[in-house]
């Protein structure tokens, strides 16, 4: 037998490899196990959309596939094959790596759905220092390895990196971007089947559901999820790359793909994302900072994030240089949004409670930036990101949040913290104006709490921040800002309420 995992969904993970996989008839398993969702309190949207995404690929395979409900997976697992022989392709966790691992009558085949190898990673990251590696690297090695992007050994269209042209504010003139609506599922007869099941656990007092479960918003068959690739290339790939930092409180989506889950589900390849978006680029039907900007998306930080989660090693989630130990409070823990005055802030966790998604700049800079300003542990922060969004998975929280989000790892993976003051956020979205906080108030009853929040964090880690160059500016303006005693009594008086 062969055991599918249920982010292992796609056709990838079953064409016969080299010596790997399952074969054409190999019967198939797959495990539904409970015990999942009682350990953590997840969006029911994202607890749908994965229980949505395994029952219809079982049905799909019909016959061929055993379906097991069980408590755990080894208790599935013993049901299913009474202890006969079973292989897997590597999971995407370190926990159900080790349980596959601790399970001898399973043999695990290497993972799918991801460009590069595991070991050609390692052999890649130790011949660059191992400790200083660097994404932009990573990024051209990917490029030049799968000729992605390539007139011959030079990148396509002359630069590697057209950060530069994908930074634009958002339009002010309008409300939305006008791009065309994202590809949008419809519910069937499975998805009621799942919403009953979901409300029966919850009824029993067996699993407790933070989040909305509205209709489905992200696919659950590879069929809706080619649709929504199909229509993110032909109809909204063109504005992808200007826009692709900015913010608009009545449009989350702007330009983006909406593709993560897909991807993470196993759903999409990403070999099929970024060979069509080229494709649209040497057809002439999308600029290059656009085409390029979703292949660096993909090909360079999806790919980067999953390799460093195995090749920093399991301790990892444990880094926590900052000495952040504040518990999350009630408020975010429970995504009440409303209780949230803060425009931006209230907005986006909205997003989050409403659909279970948000873009990369509201994660990194609202809601990331915002934990990293009140010193949260980083590790609950991981939880909570994980648990909240429907394409968050061990694999991709972790380096994302301890790394990228919380610089927990003091480093390893960024330059320098990534928070700012509400002058970012204003700039880069339309989400200040009406907002009873000012950007530029650090005192008073109109203190934006990013703003106040911004300096505390630079008071509060003022030598480590001295010594990079990336940040000792921000360490200088700190000692001219004059009144900081008051700003830190403005931070102490918010306490963990909602701002
Ligand atoms: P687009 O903007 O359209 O980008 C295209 C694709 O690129 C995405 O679908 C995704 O597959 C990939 N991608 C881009 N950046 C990253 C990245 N940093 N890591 C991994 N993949 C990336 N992404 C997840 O898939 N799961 C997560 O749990 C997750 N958590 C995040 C937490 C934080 C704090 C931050 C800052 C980022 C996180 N991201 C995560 C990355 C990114 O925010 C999402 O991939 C993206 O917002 C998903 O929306 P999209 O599909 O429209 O992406």
């Amino acid at each position: 037998m062969h055991w599918l995992f249920g982010d292992q969904l796609g056709p990838h993970f079953l064409t016969p490899g080299a010596g790997d996989g399952p074969g054409r008839d190999t019967p198939l398993l797959m495990i539904e196990a409970r015990s999942v969702f009682r350990r953590r309190r997840f969006h029911r949207a994202k607890a749908h959309l994965i229980l949505s995404a395994m029952r219809h690929r079982a049905a799909e395979l019909g016959d061929r596939l055993t379906y097991v409900r069980a408590d755990t997976y080894r208790a599935g697992l013993d049901e299913a094959t009474g202890g006969g022989p079973v292989t897997v392709h590597h999971p995407t966790s370190f926990a159900a790596a080790g349980l596959v691992r601790g399970l001898p009558q399973v043999s695990v085949a290497p993972a799918r759905g991801f460009l590069v190898p595991m070991e050609d990673f390692a052999t890649w990251a130790d011949a660059h220092g191992g400790k200083s590696l660097r994404q932009e690297d990573f990024y051209r090695w990917v490029r030049r390895d799968h000729d992605l992007l390539m007139d011959g050994d030079q990148p396509a269209g002359g630069r590697w990196n057209l950060d530069h042209d994908n930074r634009q504010r958002p339009p002010r003139d309008s409300a939305t971007l006008s791009v065309g609506r994202p590809y949008r599922p419809r519910e069937d007869d499975i998805d009621d089947e799942v919403r009953h099941d979901l409300d029966r656990w919850e009824k029993d007092g067996d699993v407790s559901f933070v989040g909305r479960d509205g209709p489905r918003l992200f696919p659950a068959t590879r069929t809706e999820a080619r649709a929504a690739l199909k229509r993110f290339l032909a109809h909204r790939l063109n504005d992808f790359g200007p826009f692709e930092d900015a913010m608009l409180a009545a449009d989350p989506v702007m330009s983006h793909s909406l593709l993560s889950s897909s991807l993470n589900l196993g759903l999409l390849d990403p070999a099929e994302c970024v060979e069509g978006a080229e494709e649209e680029w040497r057809a002439g039907r999308a600029p290059i900072n656009s085409v390029e900007g979703f292949v660096r998306q993909i090909a360079g930080w999806r790919e980067y994030m999953w390799h460093l989660y195995w090749y920093f090693g399991e301790e990892y989630r444990y880094s926590n240089v900052l000495r952040h130990a504040a518990p999350l409070p009630g408020w975010w823990n429970d995504l009440d949004a409303d209780s949230v005055g803060a425009r931006c802030l209230r907005t986006v966790l909205a997003q989050v409670r409403d659909t279970g998604w948000t873009h990369h700049i509201p994660r990194l800079m609202v809601l990331g930036g915002y934990a990293l300003q009140r010193g949260w542990d980083p590790a609950g922060v991981t939880d909570w990101f994980h648990r909240s969004f429907v394409d968050g998975y061990d694999w991709v929280m972790v380096p994302n949040v301890i790394g990228m989000s919380q610089y927990a790892d003091g480093g390893r993976m960024t330059t320098k913290p990534y928070t700012s003051g509400g002058a970012y956020i204003n700039r880069m979205s339309d989400m200040c104006g009406p907002c009873e906080y000012r950007p530029g108030d650090r005192t008073g009853e109109h203190a934006c709490p990013y703003t106040t929040g911004y300096w505390t964090f630079v008071d509060r880690h003022r030598d480590r921040l001295a010594h990079n160059h990336r940040t000792s500016r921000a360490v200088k303006q700190l000692d001219r800002l004059g009144n900081l005693a008051d700003v830190r009594r403005q931070e102490r008086a918010r306490g963990d309420g909602p701002p």
